[in-house]
């Protein structure tokens, strides 16, 4: 975890904005060191979810290796959890699963 300080402006004064030069626009987001995605929780963007079913899993490890956003978790060399904090929701790991052990449902409908 970065120990970066994170500011952010939630609120936007964009008066007049047709007329104003460049010098005025405020900056864009900063990245103001390299790895700090974990201390952003961008799971919350999430429409779909993927749910795993023991069962059907052989822990080949498609899946881990296939997400974009390193957000299956493996524990001895087995499947282990989803990081629901950081997973977008993409579906790729289900798509890869020679087994359909994960599927997509729609946040909030998982039970
Ligand atoms: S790809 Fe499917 S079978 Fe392989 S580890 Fe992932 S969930 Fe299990
Ligand atoms: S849905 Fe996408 S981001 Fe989430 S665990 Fe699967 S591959 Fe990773």
């Amino acid at each position: 975890m970065s120990k970066t300080k994170i500011k952010t402006q939630t609120k936007w004064n964009i008066k007049g904005i047709e007329n104003w030069g460049w010098k005025k626009h405020p900056l864009g987001a900063t990245i103001p060191e390299a790895g700090n995605a974990a201390d952003y929780k961008t799971g919350g963007w999430r429409s779909n979810r993927p749910i795993w079913d023991e069962e059907k899993c052989t822990n080949c490890l498609i899946c881990w290796i296939n997400c974009p956003d390193s957000s299956i978790r493996v524990k001895d060399e087995k499947w282990d959890s989803f990081d629901y904090d950081h997973c977008k929701g993409c579906g790729i790991c289900a798509n890869v699963c020679p087994t359909k052990a994960i599927t997509m449902v729609e946040e909030g409908g998982e039970k």
